[in-house]
């Protein structure tokens, strides 16, 4: 049983609290979890959970059925999401590790660190103690090893991970790792265990090749009750009957691990396969079974690999592994991790109302505006861009957002532009022409699931009225004509609409919006999954304001990617060729079109303008030329921005 407290509790009401537990029975331990100050409680004691609830100081009372209770997903919902450095694991993204079993040299583990860099990896792993099998084999650097990487690590701006074999070693290597990993074969090793949890570092538990889900969960139990808040499991194969693979990858593991705790999955499809030719499919199936990541052995020269040649990916394996994450990781409802920038300096001016002067402020320190209440798609967006913990304004409208950054009480804003199933939001699109100094400075894909929600008690049989943004109708056309009798409601933003019936608790509304807005306003999913095709995404934009220039600034969790697209707006004369003319300008560039869309201009009938995205070529300054050109060609021409295109 987890006892958690109120924040800012006494420490009288504390020693009441544990006194009430151990008079009835229960061995008591203090205890962080996430953020909240807990007393776990075991034993055979009996109480009153009703009565200790309303104790001074307590926050609630979460009684787990399971052994373990800190790892348990009864005693925390919400997803732990360990932070490395700048890197995070767990929640919406997917994070990867990667770097060669062991470390060999300085150069070696160096070049490793930097060609699993330029593909994407985050973290870099590689054993300096081996846990080899035989006692002839490669044992590992020791410290001198753990040293080389730490130094590849530091040059590549990557925190680093590495395997502690022995309680005696995990002081020395505490001051030079960022995060232990504790190797499958020492899964069950509870000095080891209890040793290196009360380091309080972060910790990558391997399951035993043996082990079941329970025990692996227990051995996480003992690194969380020694003290560490950081552990990350990681799933690395089981022994099987089956001989042809090393081990044998428990995909099942992942969902099922998911459900029971709270903490962030990996999985190693290195030594889960054990054969470099297999390891690719396994890592995407562990992607799309949804694991938080992966750590994948990478070596630069695999056949000459000192360990775990055979199963070590080549550096262009892995990067085409890469890109086949990023495509795929919008289908679960995820984004792959990149590390940002390093510390790229950002600045505008926003005027400071009290003074009237302006001051300078960095508009990454600044909120996100977003379009809507809790749980709209739009905000799901923003935190896959900018991260769980950004500060955000939610905006009433698509133009408050335009507003807000505009004004500077946001640093930047995101909106949807595009979607896949109902073609563009041109309120957005209109927007940009109304408000010249704003521009596109990101953009993002999010996979679009719906669900109809309701209250408590609704039932879809007594539904009469649905209300949804436009797009959310538009994009549930087939099951919302199967119940031909309801009234459509439009709202500003799917969140709105779910907002509005918590506001009434109506029984006979439903919304069309997504899961998070149902848990973000305690409602109910009626249904899920009711778009009508499951390749639903929307396109949303990351917007800045421009600082004088075209130029605008980037958000630094974007990556420092250069620019590789670029969206214009423009019309041209009434008459033959005109389009023509703008668009031969492109072809003889090889510039490629992603998007053309004719719109009416609004005030003059039958006169239209395009919405133009196009793939930049790699230098900026033929691409300048282009827009000259374009400019001579075309009236009313407007730059939205350039920007580093999502998957
Ligand atoms: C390793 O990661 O290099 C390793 C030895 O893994 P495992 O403990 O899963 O065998
Ligand atoms: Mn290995």
């Amino acid at each position: 049983m987890i006892v958690v407290l109120s924040k800012g509790i006494s420490t009288h009401d504390k020693e009441m609290v544990r006194i009430y537990l151990k008079d009835r029975g229960f061995a008591i331990r203090d205890q962080l979890l996430g953020e909240d100050e807990v007393i776990g409680a075991t034993g055979k004691g009996v109480v009153d959970l009703r009565e200790l609830g309303i104790l001074p100081g307590v926050e609630r009372v979460a009684a787990t059925s399971k052994p373990y209770e800190l790892a348990s997903r009864e005693s925390k919902s919400e997803d732990t999401i360990v932070t490395v450095g700048p890197v995070k694991i767990g929640g919406s993204r997917i994070t990867v590790i990667a770097g060669p079993c062991a470390v060999e040299s300085r150069e070696q583990i160096l070049e490793t660190a930097l060609r699993v860099r330029e593909s994407g990896a985050v973290m870099l792993r590689g054993g300096a103690y081996k846990p080899r099998s035989s006692p002839y084999a490669f044992q590992g650097l020791g410290m001198q090893g753990l040293e080389f990487m730490k130094a590849a690590g530091e040059a590549t701006g990557m925190p680093i991970v590495t395997e502690v074999v022995s309680p005696e070693f995990a002081a020395q290597m505490n001051d030079l790792t960022d995060m232990f990993q504790i190797g499958a074969r020492n899964m069950q090793n509870f000095e080891l265990l209890k040793k290196v949890g009360a380091l309080g570092k972060p910790v990558l538990l391997k399951r035993g090749p043996s082990a079941t889900i329970e025990e692996w969960l227990l051995s996480a139990e003992y690194l969380l009750a020694a003290g560490t808040r950081d552990v990350v499991l990681c799933e690395r194969g089981i022994r099987t009957f089956e001989t042809y693979t090393r081990n044998t990858l428990d995909i099942s593991a992942i969902p099922v691990v998911k459900g029971l705790s709270h903490l962030p999955v990996l999985v190693d499809p290195s030594h889960a396969v054990g054969i470099r030719a297999k390891v690719s499919s396994a890592a995407l199936a562990a992607v799309a079974a949804g694991a938080d990541g992966l750590t994948v052995e990478v070596h630069p020269h695999p056949d000459e690999a000192l360990s775990d040649g055979p199963q070590s990916l080549f550096p262009e394996q892995f990067e085409r592994l890469m890109r086949d994450i990023e495509a795929l990781a919008p289908v679960v409802g995820k984004e792959l991790l990149r590390t940002p920038k390093p510390s790229q300096e950002l600045s505008t001016k926003s005027v400071d109302l009290s003074s009237g002067t302006p001051k300078p402020v960095s508009p990454k320190d600044l909120p996100v505006a977003f379009s809507g209440e809790s749980g709209a798609y739009a905000e799901q967006a923003l935190m896959r861009a900018f991260g769980e913990e950004a500060p955000r304004l939610g905006a009433a409208s698509f133009r408050a957002v335009f507003d807000a950054v505009l004004d500077g009480s946001a640093g930047f804003g995101v909106a949807p532009v595009e979607n896949s199933l109902a073609g563009s939001v041109h309120e957005n699109y209109d927007l940009f022409l109304r408000y010249p100094d704003i521009a596109i400075v990101g953009e993002l894909k999010l996979r679009i699931v719906h669900c109809l929600i309701g209250e408590e008690n609704a039932q879809i049989e007594n539904i009469s009225i649905v209300r949804s943004h436009p797009q959310g109708f538009a994009q549930c056309r087939d099951f919302l004509d199967k119940y031909p009798h309801w009234q459509l409601e439009a709202c500003n933003d799917t969140a709105t609409a779910v907002a509005s019936i918590a506001r009434e608790g109506a029984t006979k509304v439903a919304a069309i919006a997504g899961e998070a807005a149902a848990k973000a306003h305690g409602l109910k999913v009626l249904k899920a999954g009711i778009e009508t095709n499951p390749l639903n995404y929307t396109r949303f934009v990351i917007i800045a304001r421009r600082n004088g220039s075209d130029k605008a600034p980037v958000p630094p969790s974007l990556g420092s990617e250069p620019a590789n697209k670029a969206s214009l707006v423009f019309s041209v004369s009434d008459e033959p060729g005109s389009l023509f003319a703008c668009l031969k300008i492109m072809s003889e560039r090889g510039i490629n079109l992603s998007k053309l869309e004719s719109r009416p201009i609004q005030g003059k009938p039958w006169e239209y303008q395009f919405y133009v995205d196009v793939t930049l070529p790699p230098t900026e300054e033929t691409f300048d030329a282009v827009v000259q050109e374009l400019k001579a060609k075309t009236e009313d021409f407007h730059f939205l921005g350039s920007y580093r295109a999502s998957l």
